[in-house]
């Protein structure tokens, strides 16, 4: 693959490949379909204008982001590469050129929105160009387990399939588990495609959990050192974003604000300065982001729990993108997990689409409340296993001592085991507090032998204590919009007195915990 390297160097002005960059490209030239996986800021975009380069003819790229196809096709521009886009952002009349001059194959590369694409568009694009290529970004719109589904995305196959010379297809993500994958590679019918996942592992980003603090003390504290640093807040909701952008102005520090109420003048200006650094603090919802590479990002905060690891670690990994050391902080209260769940209620997926969004929600839960490495976590979350333990998460720094729980773990656990997976945490919790709740009572859950077992704790604290004992792996909850929770294998040996359970703990919960010994 010298040549690719020689065009690396020369149109890009790059050194060398990053990880996955060069076999990815060399599968490609070689003709084979292919599914990379590649963190954001991984060099996606190389994996598919390397091979547009080299191959003779158009490469299709397929974009939902219209932001990024300009930001593309300019960089393009600016290397001296012929590329164009289609999509809403044209008027018809520019459209019509960009088009006439794509049917007379004046491009190496055409970035096109799934919307604009229909099956006649395919079909005579296909019968009048030579299309070699046709390359997939943000892959996992096609899949519902993903993240972002889109259903635009779901013709694609269609098309492709129907082109009288099936081009080669790569699709790529940053964020697809194996599951997501698997779906890919099926949805977009990829012919015996190669898989690549790489790099997932950030080295050069500080993963925190924060949580049980006065948020907002927390964030002058914070944004106090870092006053001359730029970051990112994302919030979950709008009003939110309008509220914090508030409280970071009365700092003394400029902030933006950004989501999707505001106008698109309004956000293209936002933007704009927090690019050049002219505004430090960025104040966004999952909005922001789509697509833009700021490097000097030194922090990413998040002031929720968002609704599934995927999302938190595409917007964390807008941290740091130019390798610098970089601090990405998840503020969390297990309240979070309410909203989080209102959003899904009252989302447009259809029933099966939800009990999706609420198992990745527990495991968004799960990796707010783990004593694991934090990155180790989430690359494992992604199917990438063997990666050390990075040294410099929360979780790795965390110095508190270690308290042994072994006994209210096992009044937990038996308690649970004995309501057999048929409720859900809040109520294991009230039986364990021993609660006079009328639907208990209706039950008859307070025959249990383990009714009041743990009445000395609030029941809040034991609800917290059940969620920990579920990220810890002990219990599992069921998926759907209700989950019941129940006892994994690796209870067992707890309930037999052959493993002990620790807990690393805060102050407050060393007191609770040692109150109930
Ligand atoms: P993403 O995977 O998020 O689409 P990009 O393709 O936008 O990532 O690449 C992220 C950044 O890394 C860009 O600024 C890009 O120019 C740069 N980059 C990509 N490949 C290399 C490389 N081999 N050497 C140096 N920089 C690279």
């Amino acid at each position: 693959m010298e040549k690719a390297l020689q065009l690396l160097k020369e149109v890009y002005g790059y050194d060398s490949f990053r990880k996955g960059q060069e076999d990815i490209i060399e599968g490609i030239v070689e003709g084979h379909d292919t599914l990379a996986i590649l963190p954001t800021g991984g060099g996606k975009s190389i994996c598919y204008q390397l091979p547009a380069l080299l191959l003779p003819g158009t490469t299709l790229v397929i974009s939902p982001l219209i932001s990024l196809m300009k930001d593309q096709v300019d960089s393009l521009h600016r290397v001296g590469v012929s590329a164009a886009f289609l999509n809403s952002s044209l008027g018809a009349a520019e459209y019509r050129e960009v088009l006439r001059n794509a049917m007379q194959g004046e491009y190496k590369l055409l970035y096109v929105a799934p919307e604009r694409l229909d099956a006649p568009m395919f079909q005579t694009l296909s019968e009048q160009l030579h299309i070699p290529l046709i390359a997939i970004d943000e892959a996992h719109c096609v899949s519902q387990w993903g993240h972002d589904f889109r259903p635009s995305y779901r013709q694609l196959a269609g098309w492709i399939g129907r082109m009288p010379n099936r081009p080669l297809v790569a699709a790529f993500t940053a964020t697809a588990t194996e599951e997501v994958a698997d779906d890919i590679a099926a949805m977009l019918r990829l012919n015996n495609p190669r898989r690549y996942v790489t790099g997932f592992a950030r080295p050069n980003l500080s993963l925190s959990v924060v949580s049980g603090v006065d948020k907002k003390r927390f964030l002058k504290d914070f944004l106090k050192q870092r006053e001359d640093q730029s970051g990112i807040i994302y919030t979950a909701t709008r009003k939110e974003a309008e509220e914090v952008g508030g409280i970071v102005r009365q700092f003394g520090l400029e902030s933006g604000v950004y989501h999707g109420g505001l106008s698109d003048t309004d956000r293209a200006e936002t933007q704009e300065q927090f690019r050049f650094d002219q505004v430090r603090v960025m104040v966004a919802t999952n909005a922001f982001g789509m697509g833009i590479d700021k490097p000097n990002v030194r922090y990413v905060l998040h002031w929720q729990m968002p609704g599934d690891l995927e999302s938190y670690y595409q917007e964390a990994g807008r941290a740091g993108r130019d390798g610098e050391e970089s601090d990405c902080i998840l503020l969390f209260e297990p309240a979070d997990m309410q909203v989080q769940r209102f959003l899904i209620e009252q989302g447009t997926g259809d029933t099966e689409r939800k009990s999706i969004q609420m198992s990745k929600l527990h495991m968004m839960m799960n990796y707010s409340r783990t004593q694991r490495c934090l990155q180790q976590f989430i690359v494992d979350y992604f199917g990438e296993s063997d990666v050390p333990v990075c040294g410099k998460c929360s979780s790795c720094l965390d110095k508190s001592e270690a308290v042994d729980r072994t006994e209210d773990a096992k009044m937990a656990l038996s308690c649970v085991g004995r309501m057999k997976g048929r409720f859900g945490v809040t109520m294991a919790a009230k039986v364990l507090k021993g609660s006079r709740d009328k639907r208990l009572l209706g039950f008859g859950l307070d025959r249990l032998t383990t009714y009041g077992l743990m009445r000395h704790l609030p029941e809040k604290e034991i609800a917290d204590w059940l969620y920990w004992l579920v990220a810890e792996g002990y219990m599992r909850l069921s998926e759907g919009q209700y989950p019941t929770v129940s006892l994994t294998a690796s209870a067992l040996p707890v309930l037999e007195g052959k493993e002990m359970i620790s807990q690393r703990v805060r102050a407050s919960v060393r007191q609770a915990a040692s109150a109930s010994s």
